[in-house]
């Protein structure tokens, strides 16, 4: 067993709120701002670099009093896939949700053809995910494939 009372020394705990936690360290900063971390007033913990056992390194965000919806979860996927919250009531987990990739990305993600009008003109650019084992989203107007782990967001 790990030492649970030291693991959660690294990051104070929160009341009610959302916890992501075993972010990959470089996808931390992308998250806070899909989530637009930025503009919240709620109270933000990022903590990065911390020490995991699983997986090396991690980085964990808590935010205070927020609970996000399906549509902010999915967006989640789009840099993320499979990515676990922690819903947090009076200090206890009370549900997890996983981050999966919706049926399609609305102006979340940047076409990889620079000749595809979502380039060229003021649009939201739309992504339909075709398959969500390999992580394989198309654009709507050019027909463009990539990969879930080569996208560039909007
Ligand atoms: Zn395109």
């Amino acid at each position: 067993m790990m030492d649970t009372t030291k693991k959660s020394l690294q990051v104070a705990a929160i009341e009610n709120g959302t916890v992501i936690d075993h972010i990959p360290t470089d996808k931390v900063f992308t998250i806070a701002s899909l989530l637009q971390l930025d503009r919240c007033n709620d109270q933000v913990t990022i903590g990065n670099n911390l020490d995991s056992g699983r997986m090396g390194s991690k980085g964990i965000i808590k935010i205070a009093n927020r609970f996000f919806s399906d549509a902010e979860i999915s967006r989640l996927a789009a840099v993320c896939p499979n990515i676990r919250l922690c819903i947090i009531r009076d200090y206890e987990v009370v549900e997890k949700r996983i981050a999966s990739l919706p049926d399609e990305f609305v102006g979340i993600v940047r076409c990889a053809n620079p000749v595809c009008i979502t380039n060229n003109e003021p649009m939201k650019t739309v992504f339909y995910v075709t398959d969500k084992e390999q992580g394989v989203v198309k654009c709507r107007y050019c027909g463009k494939e990539q990969n879930i782990e080569h996208i560039k967001l909007v």
